[in-house]
Order: C-alpha cells, then sequence, then structure tokens
C-alpha cells in the first residue's frame, strides 16, 4: 500500500477518534487536513503523489517541447501541421482514439510529416475521469491503442489524460503497460475557451528551456484553438526556441532544476 494512503487513513482514524472523545473541532480539522493535498494530486500538473508524472526534460540548448491534445480533426490537423512545417517545428500530438478511427489519414499524417502521437484517451471523458474506475482507465488506454493500431499508426507508450486529470487508479495501469504520464509545465488555457491573444500572454511567462507546452486543436473552437497554436509558434520563432521531440532519457518528473533526470 502506497505510504499516502497510510498517511491520509490515520488522519481520518485520529479524527474520528477525537470527535467520538467529545473534542469535534480537533476532529474535524484532523479528519480534513489531508483533503486540499489530495485534490491537488487529481488536478495539478506537477503533482506527483499519485505516481510519477512528467513536465519537464533536461536540455542546455534553448528547447521546447510543443504538445498538441485533442485532434485528429479535419477542421484542424492539416492547418497545424502546415504551421508546424512552416516553422520547422516538431511536436507531439495526444490523440483521442474515437478521432483515430474516424481520421485514420490524419493519423498516419502527423507521423509522416516527422511528429509523434501518444495516447489521449478513447472518448476523452473529461467530466468523469477523476472518479474511473481502474477497468474504465485500462478501457479508455487500450481502445485508444486498438485504434491507432487499427489505423497502422506508430506511436510512443505516452498517456495523458483528458485535462490532465489523473486518479490513484492510473498509475499502476500505465505501469503495467510500460507507459509513462505526459503532462506539463506551461499552457495558456486555450482548451478552456480563452481567447488566443491572452492564451498566450500567459503561457509566455511559463516558457523556459525545457518546458513541455500544452496546446489544443479540434473542440468546439477550432479557429480559436488554431490561432493561438500559430501565435505560440511566431512567439517562440522570435524568441529563438526550438520545438523538438526530447529523447525519453532526457524526460523530468520535477522542475528540471530540482533534480535528477526521471527513470
Ligand atoms: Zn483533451
Amino acid at each position: 500500500m502506497k505510504a499516502w494512503v497510510i498517511v491520509i487513513a490515520s488522519f481520518k482514524a485520529c479524527g474520528i477518534a477525537l470527535a467520538a472523545e467529545h473534542h469535534a473541532g480537533a476532529g474535524a480539522i484532523l479528519f480534513f487536513a489531508p483533503d486540499p493535498w489530495v485534490f491537488l494530486q487529481f488536478f495539478l500538473p506537477s503533482a506527483q503523489g499519485f505516481g510519477p508524472a512528467i513536465t519537464s526534460f533536461e536540455t542546455e540548448r534553448r528547447e521546447v517541447w510543443l504538445t498538441i491534445d485533442d485532434g485528429p480533426d479535419p477542421s484542424s490537423t492539416p492547418r497545424v501541421l502546415d504551421l508546424l512545417r512552416k516553422h520547422g517545428a516538431r511536436a507531439t500530438f495526444f490523440v483521442i482514439g474515437e478521432q483515430v478511427a474516424r481520421h485514420p489519414e490524419l493519423a498516419r499524417r502527423i507521423v509522416a510529416e516527422g511528429h509523434t502521437i501518444g495516447n489521449h484517451t478513447h472518448t476523452h471523458p473529461a467530466g468523469g475521469f477523476w472518479l474511473a474506475s481502474p477497468s474504465r482507465i485500462a478501457s479508455e488506454i487500450d481502445r485508444c491503442i486498438g485504434a491507432l493500431l487499427l489505423a497502422d499508426v506508430p506511436f510512443e507508450r505516452y498517456f495523458r489524460p483528458p485535462v490532465g486529470i489523473r486518479n490513484p487508479f492510473l498509475d499502476p495501469q500505465l505501469e503495467s503497460r510500460g507507459m509513462s504520464l505526459v503532462l506539463w509545465n506551461a499552457r495558456g488555457l486555450d482548451g478552456m475557451g480563452r481567447d488566443p491573444e491572452s492564451a498566450l500572454g500567459r503561457i509566455v511567462r511559463s516558457i523556459r528551456p525545457g518546458g513541455i507546452l500544452l496546446s489544443h486543436e479540434a473542440g468546439s473552437r477550432p479557429g480559436g484553438r488554431l490561432r493561438f497554436v500559430e501565435l505560440l509558434l511566431e512567439h517562440l520563432g522570435r524568441d529563438g526556441y526550438a520545438c523538438v521531440l526530447p529523447p525519453r532519457g532526457a524526460l523530468l518528473t520535477r522542475a528540471r532544476d530540482d533534480g535528477p533526470p526521471a527513470p
């Protein structure tokens, strides 16, 4: 059993024991004390409590890893690929299995143009993934893999959950498949409806060498998402950053200045 489960269970048990001894206030404080930490493990990209999450990579050069979620989609993928080619950029597309099944030719084109593909679940269950059971998580991962295999598309053993949300059941499923959780350390909230210019203003404050940048395509507002990718690529070019595909050995599960590379 993971150490954090024992620690939290101890807090809860002590809180109940105190409340039973007529120390209701102190009991409640103890009982709920771990909950903010637990909440962050579900939703904070840099949190590592539920298992390792890659959020940056080691580099001595002015390089970033651009990641693009939620495709492939005919309304956006061809245009994104054109933008990447224009800027000499490489990116990893975290694709949705259902979309790959609908548009296998686009998934193949992504790889043919020098980019890589990661797993972003089969149905993108953004609202309920935080409480997904082990079997639901396994199904989302494996059905996406199945769609990629059927489409004859090579892919990396990278996984990114919808909206980056995790739960305690995810890490064992990834570990058993030799997969790594890849999140980010820079985002503009373009996927949450923020207008492209203000999303750019937000993300540039977090961009550092070795950063993993989150962006999106497709969705209900593909035009805004595309414009964000375009503005981001222009900004990176002006700032002298190259968009690269880092080798697996360079990936880090903590801030790049904090410690050694991830295993
Ligand atoms: Zn997504």
